[in-house]
């Protein structure tokens, strides 16, 4: 399986949030592709929703596919509420410029002091 088609599976288990009708992979439009990271556009091909470009990351790409594994999983957590996005906004409004800090450890690249 090349990455493009493991990236167009991948999607094809996902649901539209707006239709809830399921993903072809006629949804995803392959961007790029470089080494084990594929840029790609999503756009509902039923109700047309588009959900902009995403960068996925591949770990490994070849053997088979079991059709029974949910390879996207995503985490059960409540819908995200007006009272949320506000508080995002004040959140972000307030930032100064130490905002790095906010960014974990193993995420950060070697420190520019
Ligand atoms: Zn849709």
């Amino acid at each position: 399986m090349s990455t493009e088609e493991y990236v167009k599976f991948i999607f094809s288990r996902m649901v539209c949030s707006c239709c809830d009708t399921q993903f072809t992979p006629d949804c995803v439009e392959i961007i790029r592709v470089e080494g084990n990271c594929a840029i790609v556009k999503i756009e509902c091909t039923t109700c047309h929703k588009n959900y902009g470009i995403a960068v996925v990351g591949i770990e490994t790409v070849g053997g088979e596919i079991d059709e029974n594994v949910d390879y996207v999983s995503v985490p059960d957590l409540p819908a995200i509420t007006f009272d949320d996005v506000l508080e995002a906004h004040e959140f972000i409004d307030k930032m100064g410029a130490d905002w790095m800090k906010y960014i974990p450890k193993e995420f950060k690249n070697e420190q520019i002091d």
